[in-house]
């Protein structure tokens, strides 16, 4: 009867209002150490936030427009006003300052590093814009939404031919671009990075560019969601792969890929193997689309990305910045990095244009892909600070479980959250109220703990995984 479902954790009082009488929350007697412990906090479901204006015709539009630059290679023209990558990333940079004057909105100049796919050094750019948050105790904190600007086909050097790049990525630029029109009337409390990267196909040189300035810069980036071919949810038919329009991929890193030997050493100690900041995103994901029951379901996958492929969220990753991949819920890889060929995509008829083309991005599967970023976005810019030090305290032998960790400046309270070792999400969550210490009858040796950090309007952090220490 308490058996929990898999994103139980952050659902609110409706799954738990039977338990409420067991459980009191803030300190009340301790069940039976036998049963698990199912009772996450009462708390109001936080407030949406206006996500109404993305809509299919919308994204669909921004694809379009982002195709009709003809190619977005990233060492395609930039003098000219209607073709190629300059042209496209003026244009993006013209849609954030449109969003709203809050949007601090620029062009991230550049010198492309010289590599196996930039043959001689050249100015590239990325297009950021900036939502500073509202609150002073969590404009601090920075969350991403990202996506590549630039396209290819297929010859990676060839900056002249056609490469529309419907999918890859204008459908991730749509998700950027619409979270943007959509957020930058809100009262966010941190701050939000809307990110089109250059250079992806290039070697993701605009993406490491960004972030490791931002480590310079010493940044405080808590989330990076970053969208990468996000618009056509189905296989090619002969490959017998179902089409799966309500659901996208999130691939997240289990092993952060920043660590060095002796923090692979304690990560192998704690058996913390998947417990990642990026992988407690990727849950933090499934929570809020389960609390938001948007239309598009994340389907997380443990393992940074698919084979034979890689993007942007890596270089986060590599600064040491939480980042997980949404990725639409199959590929048809005969489309990416093609030429384009065949008729224009006018009408209809046997000998239609081929390639990575518009036609083949879905309207509505793109603008609910973008749906579940904004609402991702809105809790994740809402939430208070993860708990920092968490920590189980190993001090001596004993089978009761006590944690601690340092107060977050902008919480309510704390839940604490557990698994068994062999689930792969949170299944239990325990309100402790708003302290930073908390003795719990269940076993340490038997699950795996965390804790985060929540405001009385609902919103919640990310998990802060419990590592462990003498006091
Ligand atoms: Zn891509």
């Amino acid at each position: 009867m308490l058996s929990p479902t898999s994103a139980s954790v952050f659902l609110p009082a409706l799954v738990v209002s039977s338990l409420t009488a067991c459980y009191t929350a803030h300190g009340g007697d301790l069940p039976n150490p036998t049963l698990p412990l199912v009772q996450p906090a009462i708390l109001p479901k936080p407030p949406t936030g206006a996500t109404g204006s993305i809509t299919p015709e919308a994204s669909i539009a921004i694809v379009q427009r982002l195709a009709d630059f003809g190619t977005r290679h990233t060492l395609s023209d930039t003098t000219s006003t209607t073709r190629g990558i300059g042209a496209a990333r003026n244009w993006v940079l013209e849609q954030f300052r449109a969003a709203g004057p809050r949007l601090e909105a620029s062009l991230e100049e550049f010198d492309a590093p010289v590599g196996p796919r930039i043959k001689e050094s050249i100015k590239v750019a990325n297009v950021v814009a900036i939502l500073p948050g509202t609150d002073p105790a969590a404009a601090g904190r920075r969350i991403y939404v990202v996506a590549h600007l630039d396209s290819m086909n297929a010859n990676i050097m060839d900056p002249h031919g056609d490469a529309p790049g419907a999918n890859d990525d204008a459908s991730g630029c749509a998700v950027v671009i619409e979270c943007a029109r959509a957020l930058a009337k809100e009262n966010l409390r941190a701050t939000v990075v809307f990110l089109c990267t250059i250079g992806e196909e290039q070697g993701l040189v605009g993406a490491k560019f960004h972030a490791d300035s931002a480590r310079t810069r010493n940044e405080n980036i808590v989330a990076v969601l970053n969208n990468d071919i996000v618009g056509d949810p189905s296989a090619p038919p002969t490959e017998g792969f179902p089409a799966q329009p309500e659901v996208v991929r999130v691939f997240s890193e289990g092993l952060p890929r920043n660590a060095n030997t002796e923090q692979l050493s304690r990560l192998r100690a704690l058996s913390a193997e998947s417990d990642s900041p990026s992988r407690q995103l990727a849950r933090y994901v499934a929570d809020v689309a389960a609390l938001e029951n948007v239309t598009v379901q994340p389907r997380l996958v443990f393992r940074l990305d698919r084979f034979l492929r890689g993007g942007d969220h890596s270089m986060f990753n590599q600064a040491g910045f939480p980042a997980v991949r949404f990725t639409a819920s199959n590929e048809t890889y005969s489309r990416q990095h093609q030429n384009v060929s065949g008729p224009p995509q006018i009408g209809g008829g046997k000998a239609r244009e081929t390639g990575d083309v518009v036609r083949f991005v879905d309207p509505d599967y793109l603008a609910n892909v973008a749906r579940l970023n904004a609402k991702c976005l809105i809790h994740l810019a809402n939430a208070p600070q993860s708990p920092q030090r968490a920590r189980i305290i190993t001090a001596k032998l004993e089978n009761a479980t006590t944690l601690k960790w340092d107060p977050s400046p902008d919480a309510d309270g704390y839940e604490v959250v557990w698994r068994d070792t062999t689930s792969p999400t949170w299944t239990f969550a325990r309100d402790v109220g708003n302290v930073t210490e908390i003795t719990l009858p269940i076993s340490k040796d038997d699950f795996f703990l965390g804790v985060r950090a929540y405001r009385k309007d609902g919103y919640r952090s990310v998990v802060a995984f419990a590592d462990q220490a003498t006091e």
